[in-house]
């Protein structure tokens, strides 16, 4: 039986489109600025989140350790909500590359609370006092939440003078779920990233989105961080597909989602954390009978997989290669080992 991946949107492999794409590929020395495709995939990005140039990055980390690196001096601040990505996931990645201090706020909040950017912007003039040099925004967040609008231009007016950021890896989720352009969704940041290697399936890739004067600087500091690539053109004509046709489908993802909410709602012993917003379901399981890693054995049994828990919560998500008839088969998988 086919193998159920229900672990994450990274592990999509790429579709056939991408891999005739990459074969075929115009490729240049693009840290020359050279390779063709690379270009194509930087200008399509840029129209897209409605900014003026774009940098491809290798991966989400990356564009956000870039970011920061351009945003910011060694030594400034940067405000930004306890459970996002680069105070969670990036491995320190802010303290050792940009010398900066990470002010995170908002514990109880999935998001950035704008009152909380507001008391915690620094006064300019005093000596004792950091300076803030950025705020960050996820959207989507990474626990699949979708920030209103509403609440991203508050931020912004918050920050002030301090340039924002927007962590965009599900931009396009985010976007879907808004109902509006990616370009509408990335309005209130200076600058913004987006991966196109989770639910878009490119097998490798992020690119960052601002001004024209910050992807130049970004663009040296891509090359200080080691991510000049030569022929990546190999890579961002996945990316173009990517852009093209799984960027349009990934409210289909998201209905799956809503699905399979649905169906595990109706399991005895599944406890759903919320409604899912995008292709993210979060759910406890109060009817587990052993350790979640017994779970995790007895379902990769039977050729499903899924992560455990962190702090009692699961998460599955949906994705390109999980179809409708697979949210049956792992509701009812799910009913039998608990
Ligand atoms: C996945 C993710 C990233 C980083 O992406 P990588 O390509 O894995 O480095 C950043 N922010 C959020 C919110 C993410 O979900």
């Amino acid at each position: 039986m086919k193998e159920l991946d229900l672990r994450s949107d990274t592990v999509t492999w790429p579709t056939p489109a991408m891999r005739r794409a990459m074969a075929a590929a115009e490729v240049g020395d693009d840290v020359n600025g050279e390779d063709p495709t690379v270009n194509r995939l930087e200008e399509l990005s840029a129209h897209l989140t409605g900014k003026a140039a774009a940098l491809f990055v290798p991966s989400g980390t990356f564009a956000n350790q870039c970011a920061v690196l351009t945003h910011c001096s060694s030594g400034d601040e940067v405000v930004l909500a306890e459970r996002c990505h680069i105070v969670q996931h990036e491995a320190g990645a802010a303290a050792l590359i940009s010398r900066v201090q990470l002010r995170a706020t908002s514990p109880d909040s999935p998001h950035l609370r704008p009152e909380d950017v507001a008391a915690r912007m620094r006064p300019d003039g005093d000596i004792h006092y950091p300076k803030t040099g950025l705020v960050c925004v996820e959207q989507a967040t990474g626990d699949g939440t979708v920030v209103g609008l509403k609440t991203s231009a508050a931020v912004k007016k918050a920050a002030g003078a301090a340039p924002v950021h927007m962590d965009g890896a599900r931009l396009f989720n985010a976007a879907a779920a808004l109902g509006v352009d990616a370009s509408v969704a990335a309005r209130h940041a200076d600058s913004v990233m987006f991966c196109l290697s989770k639910g878009l399936c490119a097998p490798v890739g992020s690119v960052l989105c601002g001004p024209a004067d910050f992807i130049e600087a970004a663009r040296r500091n891509r090359k200080r961080m080691g991510g000049g690539m030569r022929q990546a053109g190999v890579l961002a004509a996945a990316g173009l597909v990517a852009l093209r046709e799984e960027r349009p489908r990934l409210g289909a993802d998201h209905l799956r989602a809503k699905r399979l909410a649905e169906l595990l709602r109706a399991v005895k012993g599944v406890e759903l954390v919320r409604e899912p917003d995008i292709n993210l379901v979060f759910c406890r399981l109060p009817g587990l009978k052993g350790t979640s890693r017994r779970l995790v054995a007895a379902l990769q049994a039977e050729g499903i997989r899924i992560y455990g828990d962190e702090g009692g919560v699961f998460r599955f998500v949906t994705h390109r290669w999980v179809a409708d008839k697979d949210l049956e088969r792992f509701a009812l998988a799910l009913k039998r080992s608990l």
